[in-house]
């Protein structure tokens, strides 16, 4: 079973781009990351995120549970949790992730013969700031500590197996399909 890491800058349309290659691949699973922010409007727990006290998170922590975890954004904690990608294996699917550039790296190195690694950019850090803003998911804080992160992360992107521009969704669409149809595909060969 194989692993697929997609990340980004946040408003990049990784989790757009997550949904839509779950929709694809009946192969594919989602890998559901705990979290201590809280939740936006329609975001349901054990579904987009396990939502957790900051205690429940250093419990996790303290335990060893997490094959990678990161203090992404100044006190909000993100983390893998190891019986979460455990499950999807037992069910025999590929897991997908969607976290942060740095998570990305230390879980393609826990796992370095069974991952792509997929790197969303955004046609330039402009469009990036007026998507995020046309979300109307953040706070002013939240949004400028986005923005800010975002040139840092987007420096990382040659780190990566794969880079998808996402201007058009439809081609980034397309691309995102190829790349990972042409993994699993190949990787089941094997
Ligand atoms: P991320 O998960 O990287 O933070 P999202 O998938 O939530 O990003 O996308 C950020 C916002 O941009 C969402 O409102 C989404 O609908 C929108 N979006 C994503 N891709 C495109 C695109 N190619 N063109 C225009 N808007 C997009
Ligand atoms: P958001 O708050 O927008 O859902 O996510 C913020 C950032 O945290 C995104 O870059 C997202 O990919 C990342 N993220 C989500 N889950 C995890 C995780 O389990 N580990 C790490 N390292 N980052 C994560």
């Amino acid at each position: 079973m194989k692993l697929i890491i997609v990340t980004a800058p946040s408003g990049s349309g990784k989790t757009t781009i997550v949904k839509h290659l779950l929709s694809t691949f009946d192969n594919l699973a989602f890998s559901v990351s705990a979290t201590t922010r809280p939740p936006r409007k329609g975001e349901v727990h054990g579904k987009d995120y396990y939502f957790m006290s900051p205690e429940e998170f250093r419990e996790h922590v303290k335990n060893g549970d997490f094959l990678e975890w990161e203090e992404v954004y100044e006190n909000q904690y993100y983390g893998t949790l190891r019986s979460e990608v455990e499950r999807l294996w037992k069910e025999g699917k590929h897991v997908i992730f969607d976290i942060d550039v740095q998570g990305a790296l230390n879980l393609k190195e826990a796992f370095p013969d069974k991952t792509l690694t997929i790197f969303v950019k955004p046609p330039s850090t402009k469009v990036l700031s007026e998507r995020l803003r046309r979300r109307k998911s953040e706070s002013e804080e939240s949004l400028k500590k986005r923005i800010a992160k975002a040139e840092f992360e987007l420096s990382f992107a040659n780190n990566f197996d794969v880079v998808i521009v996402n201007d058009k969704l439809e081609e980034a669409f397309q691309k995102a399909d190829a790349v990972v149809g042409k993994y699993i595909g190949e990787t089941e060969k094997n």
